[in-house]
């Protein structure tokens, strides 16, 4: 049976991480500002809270300035408005994230357009998402930027080769299709819509799955030694689902006794491993890049806020 390379996304989280604060480091020697990120919550959101405090910790930890705002769940389109307008003003600041989703009742288009381009850090303003298809210089979203860096350090060819990618979010799928094709990538990209998915998989010599469906990619998917990354992140809560997706894998059921879920992504690791040349694990692959992604962002806005290189 094949062994696949397993593509450590910790490890390569951690080394950017150590880069990063290095040139954090040097900035403020050469007499720059401390860079500054402030992730605004609205809401309680347990998924959310954790996403915002491991991105606000991050950044800290490199040496970044990293800071909270919170708001109650019921606060009103003008409030919000009004507080990203002071933090966009705020010259200390360098990148605000607004964590997403909203509560209903916020218009969350017009809230990803009331932070300023060049400190949105997540990448989604229309015209940072404008400036990547058109290959400007511009702040890229974390998830794909973190996956390209991804396949960049662990020296895998793109150029010239067939990527295919499951999943259009504006977030993971668009994005990433953008990066993959600036890389000289021949892209493809695959919806809900897309006609005999498997036989359009199979073609990717690099197949991103960013869906959202527990190991919805079988081995029918994927090309004898194509290179699979795994986007998803789903909570499997049933404990015969996990036994048959992880046969016997004492880690994962000690893990779910202790939490009563397990993490497990849009790939059916077990199955497609054995067929592909290197994979992302789940948890442990493109999910630390992303956060690692979003504080190199505040670094690289931080820099030409400062008018040094980035
Ligand atoms: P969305 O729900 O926004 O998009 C899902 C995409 O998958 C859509 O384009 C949808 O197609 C497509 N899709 C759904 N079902 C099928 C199907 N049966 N066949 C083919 N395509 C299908 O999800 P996100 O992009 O936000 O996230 C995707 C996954 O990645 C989730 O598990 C999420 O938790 C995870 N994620 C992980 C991150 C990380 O850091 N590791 C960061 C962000 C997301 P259509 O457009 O036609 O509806």
């Amino acid at each position: 049976m094949n062994q696949p390379r397993i593509l450590d996304g910790q490890a390569m989280a951690q080394e950017i991480r150590h880069e990063i604060a290095a040139r954090v480091r040097e900035l403020v020697a050469g007499g720059g500002r401390q860079p500054k990120l402030v992730a605004v919550l609205v809401g309680e959101n347990p998924a959310s809270r954790t996403y915002v405090a491991s991105k606000t910790r991050g950044c800290l930890e490199v040496g970044l300035a990293g800071e909270t705002l919170t708001l109650p769940a019921d606060v009103g389109q003008e409030t919000l408005l009004r507080r990203l307008g002071e933090l966009n003003a705020d010259d200390a600041v360098d990148g605000i994230l607004v964590q997403l989703p909203l509560p209903g009742h916020l218009d969350e288009r017009a809230v990803v357009e009331a932070v300023i381009p060049e400190k949105d850090v997540d990448g989604f303003h229309p015209e940072n998402v404008g400036k990547l298809w058109l290959g400007q210089p511009t702040l890229a979203p974390a998830t794909p930027s973190g996956i390209l860096e991804l396949l960049r350090r662990c020296e895998i060819p793109l150029e010239g080769r067939r990527a295919v990618i499951v999943g259009r979010s504006a977030i993971v799928g668009k994005p990433m299709a953008a990066l993959l094709l600036a890389e000289h990538a021949t892209v493809t990209l695959c919806h809900s819509r897309t006609r005999d998915l498997p036989a359009v998989c199979r073609e990717a010599d690099v197949l991103v799955a960013a869906i959202g469906r527990t190991a919805m990619i079988g081995p029918e998917f994927v090309r004898e030694g194509a290179v699979v990354i795994d986007v998803g992140i789903n909570q499997v809560t049933d404990a015969a689902e996990l036994e048959r997706l992880f046969p016997g894998h004492e880690k994962r059921r000690r893990g779910f006794e202790k939490r009563g879920y397990s993490l497990v992504g849009d790939v059916d690791y077990t199955r497609v491993a054995p067929r592909a040349s290197a994979i992302t694990p789940v948890p442990g692959g493109v999910g630390p890049l992303t956060v690692a992604m979003v504080i190199g962002n505040t670094l690289t806005a931080s820099l030409r806020r400062q008018g040094r290189e980035a």
